[in-house]
C-alpha cells in the first residue's frame, strides 16, 4: 500500500476517539487553549476558526512539510500579499471571461513573452493541459466544444514518448484522445498522421526520453503539429517561465500553487494566442464545456497575477542559500548520531531546489518505512520523502524554525534505535 493510501485509509477508518486524542495532545504541543487569543486571528471571528487553527478544530493534524510542493499536502503556503489581493477581488462582480483576458495580458507582460503569445489562469497545471488540448481539438467551433469528449470530426491522437507517460496524462485522455506512445525518432516519424492533434512533452522526464526538449518542439514544427510542454513544477529557476515560449512551444503549463506560491487552485496556460483563446472557450466560465468542472474564480485569477509579480521580484539566490542552510542545520544535528550520514543533491528539472538524502548504517536499527511512520505519527507530524534505502527531504516549504523541529525529532528517533 502506498503512503498515500495508508494516509487516506487512516483518515477514513480512524475512530473518533483517536481524533479527539490527537486534538488534545496537539493543544498541549502548540500550547494554546480555545480561550486564549491567537496571533493573526481577526478579533471578530467567533465559532469555527476562533481558535486560530481551523485544522485542529476539525480534528486534522497539521504537517511539517519536508517533502515539497505536494498537492496532497496542500501544495504550498500562499503569499500574504496574494491573500490580500484575493480578498480585494472577492468584493466585486466582474465578467470572468473579460478578467481572464486582462489577467492573461498582464501575465504576458510580466513574463516578457515573445510576440504572439498569451496566457490564461486555469485551476492548475492539470487543467491547463486538458483545456489546452481541448482548444487544439475544437478550435473555436461551438459544435465541437459542446461535443467533447466525442471526437467525431476532430483529430484524435496525441504523441508522447514512453518515458514521459505519467498520471497527469489522464487530463489529456479525458478529452477522448488516444495517446500514441513512441520511443525513437523513427517511431515518431511513423506515428505522425492526419489524426495527430498534438505532441506532448513532460519536462521532468527530459533526461529519460531519447528526444530532448528542444528537439521535440523542432520536430513538432517540422511535422506541423502543435507542441505542448508540461512544466508544472519547473520553477525555480525563474527563467523557465519564458524559456519554453522562447524555444517555440505552442502551449506551456505551470502550476500556480507550487513554488510560485500563488493560490492553490490556480495554474497558468501560456501559448500562442489563438490556441490560448480556444482553450478558454473550452473552460469555465463557459458552460457546456469539458473544462466547466475546472472552475477558476476571480480571486484565483487575480491572486495568480500577484503571485507571479512577487515571484519574479524575489532574491532567488538568497532563497536558495537559505534552503541549503536549513538542510545543513539538520545535517549537523543528526550526523552526530553514530551511523547517520547525509548527502546533498538538486534535481536538474522540476523541484530544482536543494535536497538532502539521509542514510544510516547498521549502527541504527530502523527500517526506512518505520522511520517514515514514526515521523508521521510523531508530534509534531513530519512528512519527509523516502526511497527503499533512505529518507530524503527538501526545505523550501518549511516555515521558519521548523528545521529545528525536524532535526530534534530525527536525532531523537535515530538515538532511540541506536544499536
Ligand atoms: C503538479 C503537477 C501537475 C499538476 O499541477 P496542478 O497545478 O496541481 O494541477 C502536472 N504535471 C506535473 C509534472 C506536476 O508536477
Amino acid at each position: 500500500m502506498s503512503l498515500r493510501q495508508i494516509w487516506n485509509r487512516r483518515a477514513f477508518l480512524g475512530s473518533a476517539g483517536t481524533l479527539a486524542g490527537m486534538l488534545v495532545s496537539a493543544k498541549k504541543t502548540f500550547g494554546w487553549t480555545v480561550s486564549q487569543p491567537v496571533a493573526g486571528v481577526p478579533g471578530n471571528l467567533t465559532g469555527f476558526g476562533a481558535t486560530g487553527n481551523v485544522y485542529e478544530e476539525l480534528g486534522v493534524t497539521t504537517v511539517i512539510n519536508g517533502q515539497g510542493t505536494m498537492t496532497v499536502l496542500g501544495g504550498s503556503l500562499v503569499r500574504p500579499e496574494v491573500e490580500a489581493v484575493m480578498a480585494l477581488a472577492s468584493q466585486h462582480f466582474v465578467s470572468v471571461a473579460e478578467l481572464e483576458v486582462a489577467a492573461g495580458k498582464r501575465i504576458t507582460q510580466l513574463l516578457k513573452l515573445p510576440e504572439g503569445y498569451s496566457a490564461i489562469v486555469t485551476s492548475g497545471a492539470a487543467a491547463a493541459m486538458q483545456s489546452g488540448l481541448a482548444g487544439i481539438l475544437t478550435g473555436d467551433n461551438p459544435k465541437f466544444i459542446e461535443q467533447l469528449p466525442d471526437l467525431t470530426g476532430m483529430k484524435s491522437e496525441v504523441i508522447i514518448q514512453k518515458s514521459h507517460r505519467n498520471p497527469f496524462d489522464h487530463q489529456l485522455r479525458a478529452t477522448g484522445v488516444k495517446l500514441v506512445v513512441v520511443e525513437t525518432r523513427d517511431d515518431l516519424k511513423k506515428a505522425v498522421n492526419p489524426q495527430t492533434a498534438m505532441m506532448h512533452f513532460t519536462n521532468f522526464a527530459d533526461a529519460a526520453g531519447e528526444i530532448k526538449v528542444e528537439e521535440w518542439v523542432k520536430l513538432a514544427h517540422e511535422y506541423k503539429i502543435p507542441a505542448f510542454i508540461d512544466a508544472a513544477a519547473d520553477t525555480p529557476p525563474v527563467s523557465h517561465l519564458s524559456d519554453y515560449a522562447n524555444m517555440g512551444y505552442d502551449l506551456i503549463a505551470f502550476s500556480g500553487g507550487k513554488a510560485i506560491r500563488g493560490p492553490q487552485c490556480a495554474g497558468i496556460l501560456l501559448g500562442k494566442r489563438d490556441l490560448v483563446a480556444n482553450a478558454l472557450l473550452n473552460n469555465s466560465p463557459h458552460e457546456d464545456t469539458l473544462g466547466r468542472s475546472q472552475k477558476v474564480g476571480k480571486e484565483e485569477i487575480v491572486g495568480m497575477v500577484k503571485a507571479l509579480e512577487s515571484y519574479l521580484s524575489e532574491d532567488h539566490a538568497a532563497l536558495s542559500k537559505e534552503w541549503q542552510r536549513r538542510l545543513d542545520a539538520i545535517s549537523a544535528e543528526i550526523t552526530r548520531v553514530p551511523g547517520v550520514s547525509t548527502s546533498f543533491f538538486t534535481p536538474d528539472v522540476a523541484n530544482h531546489v536543494p535536497h538532502m538524502k539521509i542514510s544510516w548504517d547498521q549502527k541504527v536499527v530502523l527500517t526506512v518505512k518505520d522511520a517514515v511512520n514514526a515521523l508521521r505519527n510523531g508530534k509534531p507530524c513530519i512528512v519527509l520523502d523516502s526511497s527503499e534505502t533512505a529518507l530524503s527531504m527538501n526545505s523550501f516549504m518549511l516555515q521558519p524554525g521548523e528545521e529545528k523541529m525536524i532535526a530534534a525529532q530525527l536525532a531523537q528517533l535515530f538515538k532511540a534505535h541506536s544499536a
